[in-house]
């Protein structure tokens, strides 16, 4: 079935949808973007992901073309048109398609941003095979470039690195920066060490996941000890237990790094409870 989607004020079936060859997210990955879950049909941490979505427009100097009443228009009806129930919406603006290919940013009274949104169903969002067996990673190094806290649409590097892991028959791959773990090539990336979540704490390393803060938040509202600081490929290898959180994944655990499997070699107690949390409490507070 065709989607229906959103472009610069429109509501189109997918097929329609247009957007310039001169758009700089086309030819030079200038512009952002959002991924919000919907879950029984309504959105998890929206309020999250607009503010992120501002500082990331912010940073790179592009007009919110929306207020956050605006953006949630579009992203209710969206989910309404498309009878979303499990899934996603994924955002994007860019600064716009100027006449000509240039490096200079083109005046924003001349050039508006692009906007663009589309849904994608997951009906495994929940109940999750993935999540039941629990995901295998491998470390790779961290090529990317220094302002990862901003959600750009240069993913590349996290592409290829999700292949170099398919690959060597895992289903994702760590980030090294000297020794040490930044983050999944789409998630934030934990272990857990006697009772302890260890997770590198903020900086322009790692994006700031949605996700990561509200699980930090219930895990440390259940008691859980929680250390935001670095960790080592070893002594991931070595943890009780690890996993990656996400907003399409929620807590996915990790059963396996380079090879060596953690614990049981299954999804660990602390990682499972803390999937389930998640969901309870995302389910209570959605919009
Ligand atoms: N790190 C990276 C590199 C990501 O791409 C993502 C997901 N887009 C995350 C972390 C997780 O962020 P969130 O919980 O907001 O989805």
């Amino acid at each position: 079935m065709s989607r229906i989607v959103y472009v610069n004020g429109s509501y189109l079936p997918e097929g329609e949808a247009q957007v310039s060859i001169f758009d700089r997210g086309f030819l030079m990955a200038d512009g952002v973007y959002e991924v919000t879950t919907v879950i029984d049909g309504k959105l998890i941490d929206f309020d999250g992901h607009f503010a992120r979505l501002e500082r990331s427009l912010g940073e790179l100097d592009i007009r919110n073309p929306m207020d956050r009443n605006a953006w949630l228009e579009v992203h209710r009806e969206l989910v309404a048109r498309n009878g979303v129930n499990l899934g996603m919406i994924y955002l994007q603006v860019t600064r716009g398609a100027p006449q000509d290919r240039d490096f200079v940013f083109p005046d924003p009274a001349t050039t508006a941003p692009t906007v663009v949104l589309f849904t994608q169903s997951n009906p495994a969002l929940v109940d999750s095979p993935k999540a039941a067996r629990g995901i295998k990673v491998v470390t790779i190094d961290d090529l990317r470039w220094g302002r990862r806290d901003i959600k750009t649409v240069q993913l590349l590097y996290p592409s290829m690195g999700k292949m170099m892991a398919i690959n060597q028959g895992a289903d994702d791959a760590w980030m090294v920066q000297e020794g040490e773990v930044t983050e999944g090539t789409s998630n934030n990336a934990y272990i857990i060490k006697d009772g302890r979540i260890i997770t590198r704490a903020l900086s322009n390393d790692i994006l700031h996941g949605i996700t990561r803060a509200a699980v930090l938040r219930f895990a440390r509202e259940a008691q859980m000890p929680v250390e935001e600081r670095s960790f080592t490929v070893d002594e991931a290898k070595a943890a009780d237990e690890a996993f990656v959180t996400s907003a399409s994944t929620f807590v996915m655990p990790v059963v396996e790094i380079d090879g060596v499997a953690l614990g049981e070699g299954k999804p660990g107690p602390l990682a499972t409870r803390l999937r389930e949390i998640y969901i309870e409490e995302s389910r209570k507070a959605a919009i």
